[in-house]
Order: structure tokens, then sequence, then C-alpha cells
């Protein structure tokens, strides 16, 4: 077994584990644990307060939400085969599995995911049927669960079934770098590189919150991703609740981001999801806090923040310069209105 399987082996897998390694008292959590140990042990490092433990250490909290939606972004509305999501016109994304390199508590997907949802079942010829049929779909988003969680020659499969049927760019979606950057081995590199004259772009966006999570190895990998690769390189990252609420701990993790070679695309509003409702914070606070980041980052550093409008209608972007307060309605891409529940 090569060294990232090994490392995805030898995890801490239910409230037990999780106990047993930190020295928690978690009783039954109503949703999945995972944490690699290679992790575990720089979030045992970096200790209780810290936005490590924070994201990924389960909390009690979980069991007793009775806000949040099952799907708060509408997967399931624009469902278009098993594993298939087409919501906007030019993009598709492509869910080939639920596995996660680590369960981060906030995570949006995070019913669809424990409960197996039936999105998640394969049936690729129905998936290529349908690309077959929609040319107008350019770009596949590989998202999941964690895409990069998949073997080399899974990856080698989906990536030559996508080129023969004209896909013109290819996306991930991982936490991986952060978690297993050991994953992004020469074995991957070549994967990439064989396929990057078969599509016009290859991006990888890397999903990481707070500047703790960018150890040397993440450096390590990036640095050499970017020299041996032409993957385009992006981050997202998710405003939460005492992790990252703040533009101080913002503008640190987009400099630290900028300082690897990753350029900063996303900073999504938390969405209402069951389970991950103790990290959602009012778009008010979210615009204070963005207002305040614009002063300290030049503008080219700063990400797009974007809210995804519950149902399935798309992102739109979360900031209005016009208002820090919220009128309680959004506007998507196609100028309906949508009522919005702006919880705490
Ligand atoms: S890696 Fe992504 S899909 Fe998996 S739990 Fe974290 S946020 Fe959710």
């Amino acid at each position: 077994m090569i060294q990232w399987q090994q490392e995805f082996k030898n995890s801490l897998r239910t409230p037990n584990d999780i106990n047993a390694f930190f020295g928690t008292d978690l009783k039954d959590i109503e949703y999945n644990s995972f944490i690699p140990k290679s992790f575990a042990q720089k979030i045992k490092e970096a200790g209780p307060q810290s936005s490590l433990w924070k994201q990924f250490i389960p909390a009690q909290q979980e069991n007793e939400q009775i806000d949040g939606m099952y799907d708060p972004i509408g997967d399931t509305t624009h469902a278009k085969a098993k594993q298939l999501i087409h919501r906007y016109k030019n993009r598709a994304l492509f869910l080939p599995t639920t596995v996660c390199p680590i369960i981060c508590r906030y995570c949006f997907r995070k019913n669809e995911l424990t409960f197996k949802d039936d999105l998640f079942k394969a049936d690729f010829q129905n998936t290529i049927q349908y690309l077959k049929d929609h040319p107008e779909i350019e770009e596949i988003i590989f998202s999941g669960g964690d895409p990069l969680i998949l073997s080399d020659e899974k990856l080698r499969e989906y990536l030559e079934a996508f080129a023969n049927v004209g896909i013109k760019c290819i996306r991930f979606h991982s936490r991986v770098p952060i978690i297993i950057p050991s994953r992004l081995n020469e074995n991957f590199i070549q994967l990439i590189n064989e396929f990057s004259s078969k599509f016009q772009t290859i991006t990888l966006v890397t999903h990481l919150n707070h500047s703790e999570e960018i150890s040397t190895e993440v450096e390590a990998v990036i640095t050499k991703l970017k020299k041996e690769t032409n993957l385009l390189l992006l981050s997202q990252s998710v405003l939460l609740k005492d992790v990252n609420d703040n533009s101080d701990t913002l503008a640190d993790l987009f400099w630290a981001i900028h300082k690897i070679g990753i350029r900063p695309y996303y900073l999504h509003h938390p969405d209402l999801v069951k389970g991950g409702m103790h990290f959602h914070l009012d778009l008010e606070t979210g615009r204070k806090i963005f207002l305040q980041l614009r002063d300290k980052i030049p503008g080219w550093l700063i990400p797009h923040y974007i809210l995804d409008i519950p149902g399935g209608h798309g992102k739109t972007p979360a900031f209005n310069p016009e208002s820090l307060e919220f009128s309680g309605t959004l506007i998507d891409r196609y100028n309906k209105i949508h009522r919005y529940k702006n919880m705490q």
C-alpha cells in the first residue's frame, strides 16, 4: 500500500477513537467521524482553542439542531443523472465518491454524505449519455466527498471518458492537499501532465479556512505542483463562526494562501446546514467582516464572497456595496427574488 493510502487507512473513525486520542468525552454523534491519525496529531498539538480542533473534532451540539437544511444548496433539484448536478449552463458537478480525507463538521453536504443520499449512487453510463446530449457543458467539476481520495487509476478512467465526450475544462475541489498532502505524489503529477494536453485547463481548488492549516508539507507539495504541472491553483474558504470570523484572521489566511502560490477564489458565506448551524453567522456580520477585509488586503488578493441561495438557485454575491444591512431577499442570476431567512 502506498504512503497516502496507509495514512488514510490509519484513521480515527468513531467518537470512542476520538475520545481515546484526544481525551474528549463525546457520546454518540449522529454524523460520521473520520480523522487520519497523521492530521489528528496536528490537531492535538494545536489544542482545543485552535481552528483545527473547532473544524474537525465533533461537537455534541451537532445532534441537537432543529434549524438548518438537509440539502442547503439544492443539489437534488439539479441532479440530472446519479452523481451529476447540472446547475449552471456550461458546467456540471460530478460526485464520484462519498469518501473524504477528513470529516469537516460544518460540511454543506453533511447530511447527504452521512445518510448516503441516492444522489451518490454510481451510474456512469447515464452521466456520459447526459454529457453527450448536452454539449453546452464545457467544464466538469469533480466534487464529492473528495475526488482526490480516488486512486489514480479511477481518476484516469474518468478523465479519459470526459476527454472523449469533448469536455474542455476539468476542476477538482479538494481538501486532500491540506489533510493528506502526500497523496499529491509523483504518480499524481504524472497523471495531471498526461491529461494537460487533453483539456484546456485543469484546476485544483484547495479548500482551506485558516492559515493554521498550511503546514510545511502542504507548502512543499503545492510548490512542487506549481513547478511541475500546468494546474491552475485556486482556493475556496468558508466563513465560519468562531474559526475565521474576523478580518485579521482572513487577511492572514489570504496572504498565507498567496505565499504558497495559490490564488484565493471563493469565500463562501456558511450554508444553512442541519448539524452545522453552530458555525453559522448572519449576513450583516459577514458583510461587515468582508468590508474590513477590503481595507486590509489588496484587491487582487480578495476572493469572491458568495452565498448559495437555498433551494438550488445558485451562487450570488454576499456583499452588497449599497448596504451592510440585509433586506431579507436575494436576487439570483435570472433576476428572480428569493426570501432568505438570516438565522444566527
Ligand atoms: S472534505 Fe469537503 S465534502 Fe468532505 S466533509 Fe470536508 S467539506 Fe465536506
